[in-house]
């Protein structure tokens, strides 16, 4: 039995504690509330207010469930009820809220059941996270845009030079896992030896720059080549040393390969056209000498002139127009073509010398629906081949066919040949076979350029070759 005095000091502490909860319940910064067995609020504090931006009153009284986002409504329910009927001692719970200007809060909340005048009721802690939760949205788009750009981020301690990588960092390296640390020696590991001063060096210009700049290769964990561009900008202590790099780190081996391609065409394409230009001049200043002083050879030196600006202007031809090919092929209407007038319009210029003929066979009467202009610049195209690589060849064969209702065309030399593995690449831009493609002017366009025009007209083209007897390229296009 408690005396007086104990009871009276006993209720004294015990009002003193209730105080206490009143006190930091309305004071805390958490938003806060107490709900009863309905699930109504029937007190909440000046944070709940401020986060919902609603006045006391006006919460007051209302349900709690009522400011939740709608697919998070259910599993409140659910946890309440076990709280409330199944004996759960509290629950927590993340969802997010609507404030009374219709924007959202993200919460935290926990629920847990206390007694007063033997009535039980909810004590509610709201803890707002929504500036987690943006950072933590932010840091997924970032981690996205990072993955869809092939890139990475990186940030380094200067003083142990540690890395903490982002999400999408090993899968540059194509690391497996098996390496968590990452630091500047893990990073030479990866990198060729060859780049591994690169590397170093772009630390030793940083107090200097406060910029770190890598582009070198490394040998990935799948033992592949890749190129990777590590950029940073470093962060400075108040004395300006250098304390941390944070950069991204870009996987750069396409633009690394279309760069070597571009140096490619540009070196092949400036060794190309100097060769007839360089003649062509040489033609040209003879023939300054000579205009005042004819003699017999003008007319040569014209001639080989003339021959050097007609390569000059197929090879720039070609460019131009697997540059442009939409534009070129789009500009020209179809119509019924015979494709034996085609052979016959481009054979003139080549059997005029008469070191060559050309022996059409077949169905002369042929007709397809196209556009005459790119079918005859396709066999032109396969018999200026024919010329160029297999001028042992003097007799070049023509002919056209009826194959499964398509026009089938084929033109057959004599020649060396191509091997059975060539011929697929044979059709790909720039693909010249190097056995003898030298010897002769050409960007490796001319078939590219074929087969586009031929595909574009729903049809289909080929070779077929065997070394010693010669080659036969053809193509097949709908009848009209
Ligand atoms: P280019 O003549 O500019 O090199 P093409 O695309 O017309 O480009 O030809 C690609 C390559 O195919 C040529 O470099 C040559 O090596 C090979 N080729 C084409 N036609 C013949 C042929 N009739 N006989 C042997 N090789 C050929």
């Amino acid at each position: 039995m408690l005396n007086h005095h104990e009871e009276t000091t006993y209720q004294h502490r015990f009002k003193e504690s209730v105080d206490k909860f009143q006190n930091i319940f309305r004071l805390t910064s958490v938003a806060s509330n107490i709900i009863d067995s309905n699930l109504k609020i029937v007190k909440v504090n000046k944070a709940l207010t401020e986060l919902l931006g609603f006045s006391e009153d006006e919460i007051t009284g209302t349900k709690i469930l009522d400011y939740v986002c709608e697919e998070y409504k259910d599993h409140w329910i659910h946890l309440n009820n076990e709280l409330w009927n199944k004996n759960r001692p509290f629950f927590k719970l993340e969802v997010c809220l609507l404030k009374k200007d219709n924007t959202i809060v993200w919460v935290n909340v926990t629920t847990i059941l206390f007694k007063e005048k033997g009535i039980t009721y909810g004590f509610t802690v709201l803890d707002n996270i929504t500036g987690f939760k943006h950072f933590e949205e932010s840091d997924k788009r970032l981690n996205l845009a990072l993955k869809y750009s092939k890139m990475a981020a990186w940030e380094m301690d200067l003083k142990d030079f540690s890395v903490i990588p982002s999400k999408s960092h090993d899968s540059i390296f194509e690391n497996d896992n098996s390496l968590k640390l990452w630091n500047r020696e893990t990073y030479l590991l990866y990198i060729l030896p060859s780049d591994g001063d690169l590397f170093n060096e772009a630390f030793e210009v940083l107090a200097e720059y406060r910029n770190f700049n890598f582009k070198g290769r490394i040998l990935t964990h799948c033992q592949s080549v890749k190129w990777i561009h590590l950029q940073g900008e470093a962060e400075v202590d108040e004395k300006g040393n250098p304390i941390r790099i944070i950069g991204t780190i870009k996987d750069i081996t396409q633009e690394k390969l279309l760069e070597q391609q571009r140096e490619d065409f540009i070196s092949i394409a400036s060794h190309e056209l100097n060769t007839p230009i360089t003649s062509l001049n040489a033609s040209l200043q003879l023939i300054n000498k000579m205009v005042y002083n004819p003699d017999s050879k003008l007319r040569e030196v014209i001639k080989k002139a003339n021959k050097s600006m007609v390569k000059v202007n197929s090879l720039i031809d070609d460019l131009l127009s697997a540059n442009n090919m939409d534009n070129h092929f789009m500009q020209l209407n179809k119509s019924v073509v015979i494709l034996s007038e085609l052979v016959n319009t481009c054979c003139n210029n080549i059997t005029e010398s008469g070191t060559y003929s050309i022996e059409t066979s077949g169905d002369i009467h042929l007709k397809v629906y196209a556009v005459a202009e790119r079918i005859e610049q396709v066999l032109c195209s396969l018999i200026n081949n024919a010329i160029k690589y297999a001028p042992e060849s003097k007799v070049i064969k023509v002919n056209i066919e009826e194959v499964n209702n398509q026009a089938k065309v084929s033109v057959s030399d004599t020649g060396t040949g191509i091997e059975k593995d060539e011929l697929p690449l044979l059709f790909d831009r720039f693909y010249r076979v190097e056995s003898n493609g030298s010897q002769h002017s050409g960007f490796g366009l001319g078939l590219y350029i074929s087969s586009e025009i031929i595909k574009r007209h729903g049809g289909e083209m080929g070779a077929e070759s065997e070394i010693g007897k010669g080659s036969t390229f053809w193509f097949s296009i709908p009848l009209a």
